[in-house]
Order: structure tokens, then C-alpha cells, then sequence
């Protein structure tokens, strides 16, 4: 493939990645955009592969690596549950981050690249494998540790180092430090050293920097990372001189950019310490490990067929679906409740926080696959003022989401955070399976709330005894 195809290709890919990244804005158009990039990517991978860049002998030991890869992918998607993707994601984040680091090695141990640059050219090939590892190593071990959170493999309780600033601050500075003696080094053996320090450094301030955040703060992290891996890819790109990867980071790096900043904003967070990283800890007592609030009070528990009697003589209904809806897979009930509730004439909607669930627009993944209409699915904002006029509010395996404290106690973890106000609502139902806490490890005090009923049990059990008992009044 000759050189000026290959940039038409990468030119075609570059436009349906951007065509892909607009169509995902909105779950209307959102299978079209993952159609457009995977055709992109199908460019960019055939052109990159049979590209002047890759010898023929190089071929079979790609297409043999992405045999392997591919195959793993394939098993990994077929068989990852629902609840189990954004770790999958985060995996998959940490993977950009260590293809990083290795490109950053392999450039600057290459003899022909070292052979080619020379003079300000050589140096500023240096700073990108610098600068390309630096980020890679961050985004690995950053993710790994995101993995381990998000699975519950590492407790949500965010672990404060005395003096952590000051230790970011002392990594920082000893960074910049090996960073010249690598722009410094007459040979690659002189190099290495200080590229091994700073690699190591990163490695573990990619760890401290996740493990100093709280439970509730995950979503930022989530996002965060995935910003990081863009701008991984972007420094992979400088440095094989590959013109679409560069492209390509930058798109991730900066959507997930923006992506962090409504996450911040969602979790009434500031921006610019979140880029600092450690941090949503300020302000609160730290959540408790594993999620074990200590409930304070009494409980007003209804059984199935009461819900549907509430249901059924609501005329305003809004549905809060939350973690617990794609734990129990109960999307599909929820929408035969809310057709049911619909065709007697009741208004149905559903307020989605943005982050309820464990990734961003995970309950619009759901309601969508359960093919509930959009138009009845609202963001927070749209609907948060319209409790008060609100018959039922049913929240479905949410708890953060609702959680009155946020806004009534000020030493609480998720003190700021906006929540939907369902407690506004003449009557809410909480359904879930035991009084334990949510992600962030709080108690709730919407459960002991006068108006507030509690259907105990996993959702989709509990929503198909509701939809029974409407069905038979
Ligand atoms: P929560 O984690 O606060 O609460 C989920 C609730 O669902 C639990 O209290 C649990 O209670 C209940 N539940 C679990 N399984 C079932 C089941 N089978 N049937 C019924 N209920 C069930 O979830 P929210 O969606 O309210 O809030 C999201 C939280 O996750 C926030 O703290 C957010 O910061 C965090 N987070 C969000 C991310 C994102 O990007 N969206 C990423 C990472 C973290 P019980 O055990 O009693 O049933």
C-alpha cells in the first residue's frame, strides 16, 4: 500500500472516529456511531498493517498477534456480565497504559530509530518516549487498581499516606530531575537508568493516586482514566510517527476530558484537583470499608401487591433505577410495569443520575437494551424539581443516587453531591434485599423517612410479583 493511500485511509478513519464519537452523544444514533468506528478501525487497522511502516516479514507476527488478541476479546465480551464492564474497561484502559510503556522502550532501544534522529530532532523523540512512558506507567497501574475497586477485590475505603501531597509533590520533582538526565545520556545504556526510576515512579504514583479516592469518587477516576489511555495512545503515536494514533488519543484523551468534567460536575466535585488526582476526600469522614453502615432507625417495609396497589392509584410515577436494576437484570420487568402503568393512563418516567450504576450511562444501556422510549427517560436535572408533584417514586436498586444525606449532612462522604430528591415525592418505595449501604458505604436516611417504604427482596423477583398483582386487579 503506497504511501498517500494509507494517509487517505487514515484521513477516512480519522472522519468516521469523529462521526462515531458524535453519534454516541445520543442513544438514538449511538448503534450508528459504534458502526462508524468499527469500520474506522477496520481502515486504520488494514491500512497501518499493509502500510509502508510494516515489513512483509512483520505480517504473520501481527496477524498472529491479533488472532490471540481477537480471540481473547471475543471470549471476554461473549462472556462478561453486564455488571462486570466497567472493570472491563478499566482492564482494558490499564492495556493502552502498558502498550505505552512498552512502545516508549522498544523506540528507545531500537538502533534504527536511535540511527535516524539526531540534534534537536533526537531530543525531542527522547521527550516523547519520556513523556509516553511517564503517562503509560500512570495509566497501567492507575487502572489496575480502578479494576480492583470496581470488582471489590480492593476495599472502597481510600487510603490517606501522611504527607501525600508533599509525596505527589516529591515524585513530581524527582521526575523532572531523571527526565534530564535521560535528555542528558550519551548512550541508551546511560538512559535507561533514569528511565527505569522515573517508569517505577510512575508505576507507583498511578497506584497512590487511585488508592487515595473514596468509594463515591470512582465514577471521576473511571472517566479520568480513560482520558489517560487517549492521551497514552496519543504519546504512542509521537512516537512511532503514526499520524492516526496521534489523532485517534487526542479524540479519547479529550472526550474523556469532558467526560470527567460532567462527572465532576455530577458529583460536585472540582475539576482541576480531580486532574491533580487524590482526591474526594476533603471535607468527609472516609466511607467505611465494604459497605457497612450501621442502620439508625425503622423501616416501613410493603409487600409486592401493596407497591402495585400504590402503582396502581398513582398518576404521576418516576422510576430511580439504580446498581441494583443490572445486578438483579430487571430492565426488561421495570418496562412491562411501566407499559402496563402507561396503557391505564399514568405518567411513567424515569430520572436517571449520571452516575447511578458503576460507568457513565450504564442504566441508559439498560433501559435502552430493555427498549424503553427515550423520551420518558430524563436526566436528574430535568426532573429533580418535579417530585414534589409525584405520586411514586420507585427507586430500583439505587442508594447514592437518593441519598438524602448528601444535602442534610455536611460531615457525610457524599455531602455536595446532588441526588434525586425522591423523598419530595408524596410516597417512595426503595426496593432492594437488605439494609446494607450502596458503593460509597453510607447509610441512608431516606429508608427511615416517614414517607419512604421498603420492598425487601432482589428487584427483578420483587418487580415480577408487582406486575402479577397489577396484572390481576
Ligand atoms: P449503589 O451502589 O449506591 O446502591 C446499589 C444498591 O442496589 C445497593 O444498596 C444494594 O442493596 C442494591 N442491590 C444490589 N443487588 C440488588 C438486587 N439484586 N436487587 C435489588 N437491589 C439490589 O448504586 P447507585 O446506582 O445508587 O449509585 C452508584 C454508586 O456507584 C455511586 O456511589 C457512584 O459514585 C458509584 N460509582 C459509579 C460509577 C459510574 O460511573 N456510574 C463508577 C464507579 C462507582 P442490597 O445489597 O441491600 O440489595
Amino acid at each position: 500500500m503506497s504511501e498517500s493511500l494509507t494517509t487517505v485511509a487514515y484521513l477516512g478513519a480519522t472522519i468516521l472516529f469523529i462521526l462515531s464519537l458524535g453519534g454516541l452523544s445520543n442513544p438514538e444514533t449511538a448503534r450508528r456511531g459504534n458502526l462508524y468506528g468499527m469500520i474506522g478501525m477496520a481502515i486504520a487497522v488494514f491500512a497501518t498493517v499493509f502500510g509502508t511502516h510494516v515489513t512483509t516479514a512483520g505480517i504473520p507476527w501481527i496477524i498472529g498477534a491479533m488472532v490471540v488478541g481477537g480471540a481473547i476479546g471475543l471470549y471476554a465480551a461473549r462472556t462478561v456480565q453486564m455488571t462486570q464492564m466497567p472493570e472491563l474497561v478499566a482492564l482494558m484502559h490499564s492495556l493502552v497504559g502498558l502498550a505505552a510503556t512498552l512502545v516508549g522502550y522498544a523506540s528507545y532501544v531500537d538502533p534504527a530509530a536511535s540511527a535516524s534522529f539526531s540534534g534537536a530532532e533526537k531530543a525531542i523523540h527522547e521527550v516523547e518516549i519520556y513523556v509516553g512512558v511517564l503517562i503509560g506507567a500512570v495509566t497501567f497501574s492507575g487502572s489496575i487498581i480502578a479494576f480492583g475497586k470496581l470488582s471489590g477485590r480492593i476495599g472502597g475505603k481510600p487510603l490517606l499516606l501522611p504527607g501525600r501531597h508533599f509525596l505527589n509533590l516529591a515524585a513530581l520533582l524527582i521526575v523532572i530531575y531523571f527526565g534530564r538526565q535521560f535528555l542528558h545520556a550519551e548512550t541508551v545504556g546511560a538512559g535507561m537508568t533514569p528511565l527505569i526510576v522515573m517508569t517505577v515512579i510512575a508505576l507507583l504514583f498511578g497506584i497512590h493516586m487511585v488508592m487515595a479516592i473514596g468509594g463515591a469518587d470512582m465514577p471521576v477516576v473511571v472517566s479520568m482514566l480513560n482520558s489517560y489511555s487517549g492521551w497514552a495512545a496519543a504519546a504512542t503515536g509521537f512516537m512511532l510517527s503514526n499520524d492516526l494514533l496521534i489523532v485517534t488519543g487526542a479524540l479519547v484523551g479529550s472526550s474523556g476530558a469532558i467526560l470527567s468534567y460532567i462527572m465532576c460536575r455530577a458529583m460536585n466535585r472540582n475539576f482541576i484537583s480531580v486532574i491533580a488526582g487524590g482526591f474526594g476526600t476533603e471535607g468527609g469522614k472516609p466511607a467505611p470499608a465494604g459497605g457497612a453502615a450501621q442502620p439508625a432507625g425503622e423501616v416501613s417495609p410493603v409487600t409486592a401487591a401493596e407497591t402495585s396497589e400504590l402503582l396502581r392509584e398513582a398518576k404521576n410515577v418516576i422510576i430511580v433505577p439504580g446498581y441494583g436494576m443490572a445486578v438483579a437484570q430487571a430492565q426488561h420487568t421495570v418496562y412491562e410495569i411501566t407499559k402496563f402503568l402507561r396503557e391505564k393512563g399514568v405518567n411513567v418516567r424515569f430520572g436517571i443520575h449520571p452516575v447511578a450504576g458503576r460507568m457513565p450511562g450504564h442504566m441508559n444501556v439498560l433501559l435502552a437494551e430493555a427498549k424503553v422510549p427515550y423520551d420518558i427517560v430524563q436526566e436528574m436535572d430535568e426532573l429533580n424539581d418535579d417530585f414534589g408533584d409525584t405520586d411514586v417514586a420507585m427507586v430500583i436498586g439505587a442508594n447514592d443516587i437518593v441519598n438524602p444525606a448528601a444535602q442534610e449532612d455536611p460531615s457525610s462522604p457524599i455531602a455536595g453531591m446532588p441526588v434525586l430528591e425522591v423523598w419530595k415525592a408524596k410516597t417512595s418505595i426503595v426496593m432492594k434485599r437488605s439494609m446494607a449501604s450502596g458503593y460509597a458505604g453510607v447509610d441512608n436516611p431516606l429508608f427511615y423517612k416517614e414517607n419512604n417504604r421498603m420492598l425487601f427482596g432482589d428487584a427483578k423477583k420483587m418487580l415480577d410479583e408487582v406486575l402479577v398483582s397489577l396484572k390481576a386487579a
